[in-house]
């Protein structure tokens, strides 16, 4: 840390597994050495009861909640504190640029994040980027909103989180290639299984991270490797074809960077995801961490292995978006974020994910990525394109119950 006042902490998206991480890990680090952190606000979607729980563990000076009804149970919830509560896009840009704030934690899912998140940007925030979505959309907007602004973006991702740590000190014109790694999700140890008959269960259990719902499914198409390496790009500045993926089922090497040279520089660690949290949370400095390190002599393996991208199609919908650029990026999350949606909802096959997003692809004509305006357009317009073809598309042919949306908005664990 460079100064010896505590960092104000905002953390967006306070109730998902990114948030719970940050807090538990929060917690865990002022036990360390205390008055090194002040969490400043917290914000949710839907959770009332964690958001509660949360303020009052954690006193923050704001909370946001999407809705005015549910702001009033928050209120009511924590009445006799002195945390203000508000509510809506209002309340969240407000979270995004506090005063105290000088570090802001993106971690809402999905395109939802982008505003906050460009706004933090825009402000000159310290932002921990969680939220890979925003940079999917705007990644361009968010970069020159950065340099304008002098803020910083450091990845949380784990991927490029290691790519960061990778390239520390190093020059980006020495790189040869991002080499991102992927866990190859719950079905590359089943290549006997028919993916149009996948349920939602089979596709939620993760091998070795413990997400929330959208990107657990988005790890089981590979879709969000795409995600990831258009996330790449924008925070490296490298072209497409400088940014490669293999699957590594183990994910304890989490991503390397190929120098000009020949040589590989790759960060190891634990698949906690507290960890990125932290060098995040403490950069520029390191600090003593209070998580399980990586026990190296219990590791039966590493193995690399080439993408099968027949079997996994979203995959290759990265470097296609890229290509294509404008707008694109953001069509191709949007008819995710939908097509995903269905496929939790039982309406459509798992397969079904890939056709509608290729449909939208197909159909989108980008135009330049120029303001949020433009690509929020794109954004609605790929949404609606997406939800048609999802609303003709078959059943799934298994006999399996949709998942039931659960009560809480990520998991209650801390991610181990
Ligand atoms: P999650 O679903 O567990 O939590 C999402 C959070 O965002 C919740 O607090 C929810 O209330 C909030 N939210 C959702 N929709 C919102 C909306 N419309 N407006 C305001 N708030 C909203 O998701 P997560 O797994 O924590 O992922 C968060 C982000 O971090 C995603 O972009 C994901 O890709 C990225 N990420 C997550 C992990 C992980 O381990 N979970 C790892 C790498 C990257
Ligand atoms: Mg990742």
């Amino acid at each position: 840390m460079v100064s010896n006042k505590p960092r104000g902490v905002s953390i967006l998206g306070s109730t998902g597994s990114i948030g719970c991480n940050a807090l538990d890990l929060i917690e865990r680090l002022e036990g360390l050495e205390s008055g090194r952190f002040r969490v400043v606000a917290l914000t949710a979607a839907s959770n009332a009861d964690r958001l509660i729980e949360q303020v009052k563990r954690h006193r923050p000076l704001l909370a946001c909640i999407a809705r005015e009804s549910l702001a009033r149970q928050v209120r009511d919830g924590v009445a006799g504190t002195t945390t203000r509560v508000v509510a809506g896009a209002e309340g969240l840009l407000e979270a995004a640029t506090l005063e105290e704030a000088d570090l802001v934690l993106a971690g809402i899912v999905g395109a939802a994040g982008l505003p906050p998140t460009y706004a933090a940007v825009e402000s000159g925030k310290t932002v921990a980027l969680a939220n890979k979505e925003a940079l999917v959309l705007a990644g361009d907007l968010m970069i020159s909103a950065a340099r304008r602004s002098g803020a910083t973006l450091l990845p949380v991702d784990s991927e490029h989180n290691a790519l960061h740590q990778c390239l520390r000190g190093e020059s980006v014109d020495e790189v040869r290639r991002l080499v991102l790694t992927a866990s190859g999700g719950p079905f590359l140890r089943r290549p006997e299984l028919d993916l149009s008959r996948a349920t939602p269960e089979e596709a939620l259990a993760h091998p070795t991270w413990v997400m929330g719902r959208k990107i657990s499914i988005d790890s089981a198409t590979l879709m969000n490797k795409a995600l990831e390496v258009i996330e790449a790009r924008w925070l490296y500045g490298l072209p497409a074809e400088k940014i490669s993926v293999i699957i590594h089922p183990q994910s304890i090497i989490h991503s390397m960077v190929e120098f000009v040279d020949g040589s590989f520089v790759a960060q190891l660690g634990a698949t906690d995801m507290r960890h990125p949290i932290q060098y995040a949370l403490t950069w520029p400095r390191r600090c003593e961490t209070p998580l399980e390190p990586l026990d190296l002599a219990a590791l039966k393996g590493m193995t690399f292995q080439e993408p099968d991208l027949d079997r996994f199609p979203c995959l290759s919908f990265g470097w296609r978006a890229l290509r294509q650029g404008g707008t694109m990026p953001a069509a191709l999350n949007a008819a995710n974020e939908v097509a995903v949606e269905a496929f939790l909802a039982g309406r459509i096959p798992f397969t079904e994910i890939a056709r509608i997003i290729d449909h939208v692809m197909e159909t989108h004509r980008p135009a330049e990525a120029s303001s949020l305006d433009v690509i929020l357009q794109a954004d609605a317009w790929a949404r609606e394109t997406a939800a048609g073809w999802a609303a003709r598309s078959s059943t799934p042919a298994t006999s399996a119950a949709p998942v039931a949306p659960v009560a809480h908005d990520g998991p209650k664990h801390t991610g181990r």
